[in-house]
């Protein structure tokens, strides 16, 4: 496209033909970009999976899904009030408050609210949640930007700007940090990579007279395209998921579930009708099988950094 100073054009007609011109270039230019915009919002909602409704279900002991088919919410019920941990898209939050109840738990009995991961697919509702329910939001340190800016702070997922509903945390958390309520006790593990502040969790759930040692785990899945190197507003990115990946790997529990019910294989290890059976979420094997899969993953695109 020849570009045409139009100070040096004399015919008028002329003029308005390259004006014309002009405006129909501008036109499509700005069609170009709403079309973007809007591919960009259909990638963020794009999996049926995680708006449709799963009915809650014990997992072990005082612990029990909430969640939805695929984005997977955690209540521990104790008798001072329950935690919810993640809170899915913001159309999960009539899924979420209808599963507590199934439970005969009330709604408003939420004292603590915690997350994995602070992406639009497990903060939609917090911060409904958090104010229907009045409960505190606790947070790893790292995550606190990115929820108070709803996303938009976030290295990758930024770049669609506000993904969820802004939200301040009332307590900020680090590695190591133990959150109680009504007997229940959760260790934070930070591991972080996937997003700043992810963590993953530890509990002692009591069933009967056993006490099995659940993880609650965030998987360091890599979102970004490019090198690590190149994730300037994330400067220890790399460092991060190396050390998520090996210290993940080296963690004793009884028991695991993670952030998306797909990670720890919900629906091929139990039927909506199936009788309670905590032991169904003990395959040690399989969590070690995600890890590698995802060190590889790790690997493949630190092999980038090489490559000009
Ligand atoms: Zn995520």
């Amino acid at each position: 496209m020849s570009i045409v100073d139009l100070e040096t054009v004399t015919n008028p007609n002329e003029k308005a033909l390259i004006m014309k011109k002009a405006l129909s270039i501008l036109i499509l230019v700005l069609g170009l970009m709403v079309s973007r915009g809007m591919a960009q919002e259909m990638k963020l909602a794009s999996d049926p999976d995680w708006s449709k409704p799963y009915p809650a279900f014990k997992i072990v002991g005082n612990l029990y899904y909430v969640g939805t088919y695929d984005l997977a919410s955690f209540l521990l019920v104790t008798p001072k009030g329950n935690i919810l941990i993640n809170t899915g898209l913001d159309d999960s939050y009539a899924l979420i408050k209808q599963n507590i109840e199934s439970l005969g738990s009330s709604f408003k009995d939420t004292k603590i609210l915690l997350i994995t991961q602070a992406h639009y697919d497990h903060t939609g509702a917090l911060a409904q949640i958090k104010k229907e329910t009045g409960a505190k939001l606790w947070v790893n340190r790292p995550e606190e930007d990115a929820l108070r800016t709803g996303g938009a702070s976030d290295y990758e997922m930024g770049k669609y700007g506000e993904t969820f509903a802004p939200v301040v945390p009332d307590k900020l958390l680090h590695d190591r940090s133990v959150i109680k309520l009504g007997g229940t006790k959760l260790t934070l593990l930070s591991h972080p990579g996937h997003t700043k502040g992810s963590c993953s969790y530890l509990v002692d759930v009591k069933d009967g007279d056993k006490t099995y040692k659940v993880l609650i785990a965030n998987l360091p899945s890599i979102i970004i395209d490019g090198k690590f190197s190149e994730v300037k507003s994330y400067p220890s990115i790399q460092k991060d998921y190396a050390s998520t990946i090996s210290s993940m790997k080296a963690l004793n529990f009884d028991l695991w579930v993670a952030s998306h019910a797909n990670q720890f294989n919900l629906h091929k290890l139990r039927k909506e009708s199936d009788p309670y059976d905590p032991t169904i979420f003990g395959d040690k094997k399989a969590y070690l099988e995600v890890l590698n899969y995802l060190e590889k993953a790790y690997s493949n695109v630190l092999k980038k950094e090489d490559t000009p």
